[in-house]
């Protein structure tokens, strides 16, 4: 029974994940013409990622809802019914716009059209991103600096006359440049003269600002670069970067599209050995995931302070409203896991020795991580991308031992208020909560009228030796500043401990005999 429960959650979580980083828009009905279009195979209405209102720092809410609903709309709309009256035609967005010179004048418009926002719709955040991720080291080294960049774009744009689309493009030969395309057409295009894949793009249509900017376009052109997506400019680029393209193709088809190794519970159990006993492993991991996250996920990463006054930075309202489990992942061995098979699979296709933490000295398992940093770095949109086998394995695993967590604190406390004989137990620190972040606090007690803090562990064993008592398998092993230390598992339920005397030996937790709240 709980395990069809946790099949149906991580389907739920893999729903999530598919649809990321779409969110509903206001108006339901777009919804409903969505799963119809689907159904009949045509091409595709994208939903909106956002609000009609989120971006108001560089579109009003009316625009925003007249430009989608009416103009993008409208465009899908005609493509599908021009596509209806050819035989023997291409259904992919890209191809036909790749291939658009055997199609007629109609669908050159209306494809662009929907080719051409659908990028647009995605290329915008609200959240403010800083430029960031190789386009942008591309683009300081291609333009000497983001502001030249800035004003190339910026110029370009104003040169345009009439409709049409300003864009930064990656062109065949791997280089970045700063075009523009009349009406709905894009570099992309066979048409197009010296084009490429479009990574960034501005329309330059009235219909796009007219309404707020009236005259003023190149108010609009300047407030276009604070709305910039760069996690998806990224993505982008890393998906049609040709120079990479051959190299990348076998990870590319292994951690996006293959099927995860995962993890069996006696590697799991290695890999927490491996990261409790050899601390430098675990800080370069968390180092190197915390970088990643925040430039991959740019759009949901906020600054200690940033999202809400007392919050750690980390990533937000990125697969759950409010701090994401995703942030677990710097810290947590079956992650750690299941990325060293991953990558391990992909190594081997180069020919290149499968990773092997297990059973090595300190200073060769930190040879391995160098290892396997590099390649994850390398590939770093691929493998954090939500589409890739890898990361719905990572995320299924979070989400699982989050709800563990969950249930053994809840039993934790529980048996506390027996073992401590009070109903003042309480189970604090909610995923994210500051108290959590901060001290390593799970739950409180109130002893004498004081409020005394618990951190909840799991264990699976213990022994007691020279008068001291040793936890098994108890994850992360590190100093706890909190007044207790609990231990909880279904064989033998909750051990608590004072802290005071609490050594770290081999990598467990011991405790002296006399600190132990409720000895067996
Ligand atoms: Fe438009």
């Amino acid at each position: 029974m709980e395990f069809k429960k946790q099949k149906a959650r991580i389907q739920e979580i893999e729903k999530i994940l598919k649809s990321q980083p779409t969110q509903k828009p206001d108006n339901q009905q777009d919804t409903i013409h969505e799963q119809k279009q689907t159904e009949m195979k045509e091409i595709k209405v994208v939903k909106l990622p956002y609000s009609y209102s989120a971006l108001e720092r560089f579109i009003d809410a009316e625009t925003m809802k007249t430009h989608y609903n009416q103009h993008y709309k409208g465009y899908v709309k005609k493509l599908n019914s021009a596509l209806d009256r050819i035989k023997d035609k291409e259904m992919d967005l890209e191809k036909i716009i790749k291939g658009i010179s055997r199609y007629n004048r109609t669908i050159r418009n209306n494809a662009g059209g929907a080719y051409n926002h659908q990028l647009f719709w995605n290329m915008l955040s609200p959240k403010k991103q800083r430029p960031t991720g190789p386009v942008y080291d591309k683009i300081v080294k291609k333009f000497g600096s983001y502001d030249n960049f800035k004003k190339e774009f910026a110029k370009k744009s104003r040169g345009q006359f009439g409709s049409g689309w300003a864009w930064l493009v990656l062109t065949k030969s791997g280089d970045l440049k700063v075009m523009t395309t009349s009406n709905q057409d894009n570099p992309l295009m066979g048409v197009i003269k010296d084009g490429g894949h479009p990574l960034l793009g501005l329309d330059l249509w009235e219909h796009a600002y007219y309404l707020k900017y009236k005259s003023k376009r190149d108010e609009y052109i300047n407030n276009f670069f604070s709305v910039i997506n760069w996690s998806y400019v990224n993505r982008l680029f890393d998906e049609k970067n040709k120079t990479k393209i051959n190299e990348s193709r076998v990870a590319k088809e292994i951690i996006t599209e293959g099927a995860s190794a995962g993890c069996s519970p006696k590697q799991v159990n290695a890999y927490r050995m491996i990261f409790n006993r050899n601390p430098q492993i675990k800080k370069k991991f968390m180092y190197a995931i915390m970088d990643i996250l925040k430039e991959v996920y740019s759009e949901f990463w906020y600054d200690k302070n940033e999202y809400a006054e007392g919050q750690m930075s980390g990533v937000y309202d990125f697969e759950q409203p409010g701090r994401s489990v995703i942030n677990k992942l710097n810290t947590n061995y079956s992650a750690f896991c299941i990325l060293s098979n991953d990558i391990s699979m992909a190594l081997k296709h180069y020919g290149q020795p499968s990773l092997n933490f297990i059973g090595q000295s300190n200073t060769q398992q930190l040879k391995e991580l160098s290892r396997m940093l590099k390649f994850m770095i390398e590939y770093r949109y691929r493998i954090f991308n939500p589409e890739s086998a890898t990361f719905k394995e990572i995320m299924a695993s979070l989400d699982k031992s989050n709800r563990f967590g969950d249930t053994r604190e809840i039993k934790a406390v529980s048996d506390m208020k027996k073992i401590f004989n009070t109903k003042k137990v309480f189970k604090v620190g909610e995923l994210g909560g500051k108290d959590d972040m901060l001290g390593g606090v799970d739950a409180t007690v109130e002893e004498n009228g004081q409020t005394k803090t618990i951190q909840i562990k799991p264990f699976n064993n213990w022994e007691e030796k020279d008068d001291r008592i040793i936890v098994f398998g108890t994850g992360n092993v590190k100093p706890y500043s909190t007044d207790y230390m609990a231990f909880q598992t279904d064989k033998y339920g909750t051990f608590v401990f004072n802290v005071d005397g609490m050594e770290i030996i081999d990598g467990r937790f011991t405790f002296p005999k006399e600190g132990w709240v409720n000895p067996q």
